[in-house]
């Protein structure tokens, strides 16, 4: 490793010491990884609009241990402009080879799905039958966040395509929305054993390429569905049913919380909000 490397290197360590984070793994070799430069990631208090992506570079890859709980983000409703959430972008490049030289553009989701890989940074990985990255218009305004894949998505590899995904896609259609236009992920690629609730761990190893995705996407505003995603996404504790129906500050985009599908099916009675919200939705995009 040379001098002008090591000192690359060094600083990168600092600054993720600075954010508390410590904890540094190996990849395995061979993958494709994009790093952040140093600066774009120094200045994340509003996430830069276009920030400078590095080159794809493919080393024996990488630490992946990020902190991702930021202070709660304050409800846009009320009248005074709240907080940016800040997030450090992932660190993506080997701790033990040459820092990559930045490249211009910004990423791509084919390039972070290349750099995801056959994943096996989580204990998730042994269980999973298929990925499911997300799917959508790489450019969409909407972006729905939602838990994690069940079975029909573990099987088919697509997100939101069981009972719940019905009931999504109808939601959709009731305020004109249509599938192809937005885009839908969730805050963990693979599915938990039995549906269950993904687990802090399995979250820090996924929550990253996430953010990548939204990054890359830029939409205007994200739809978390669901507790959980509202906790790792807005790093809001409270209740759902209490949050829901609000817009949040997430960096430059906006975010509105709201329940899950799965809720409203074993709820029925409370497809109302889930409607209400998604009127919010369709209002917000249309400029409203
Ligand atoms: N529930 C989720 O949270 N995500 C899916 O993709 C499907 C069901």
């Amino acid at each position: 490793m040379d001098d002008a490397t090591r000192k690359e290197l060094k600083a990168w360590l600092e600054f993720y010491q600075e954010l508390g984070i410590e904890g540094f793994y190996r990849r395995e070799p061979g993958t494709v990884v994009t790093p952040p430069s140093l600066e774009a990631a120094r200045s994340t208090v509003a996430p830069s609009p276009k920030p400078a992506a590095p080159a794809r570079v493919a080393v024996p890859p990488v630490p992946t241990r990020v902190a991702t709980a930021p202070a709660p983000p304050k409800s846009v409703a009320p009248a005074t402009s709240p907080p940016l959430v800040i997030r450090p972008p992932a660190p993506s490049f080997s701790l033990f080879e040459a820092a990559p030289a930045p490249k211009a553009g910004p990423e791509t989701l084919e390039q972070i799905r290349q750099d995801l890989g056959n994943c096996r940074r989580c204990k998730l990985a042994p269980t999973r039958k298929t990925i499911v990255f997300g799917e959508g218009n790489p450019h969409a305004e909407l972006v729905f966040i939602g838990e994690g894949p069940g079975a029909d998505e573990d099987e088919q590899g697509l997100p939101f395509v069981g009972r719940a995904g019905k009931l999504l896609n109808r939601m959709m259609q009731t305020v004109g929305l249509k599938r192809e236009d937005v885009y839908i992920c969730n805050i963990v690629k693979c599915r938990p054993p039995g549906n269950r609730t993904p687990e802090k761990d399995e979250v820090d190893a996924c929550s990253p390429f996430l953010y990548r995705q939204i990054e890359a996407i830029k939409p205007r505003l994200i739809c978390c569905l669901g507790a959980p995603a509202v906790r790792t996404v807005l790093g809001i504790k409270e209740g759902i049913t209490k949050i829901r129906g609000q817009f949040y500050d997430f960096g430059s985009t906006k975010a509105l919380a709201t329940v899950h599908p799965a809720y409203v099916l074993r709820n029925p009675r409370e497809e109302k909000i889930l409607r209400e919200d998604f009127e919010k939705i369709r209002d917000f995009l249309k400029g409203a």
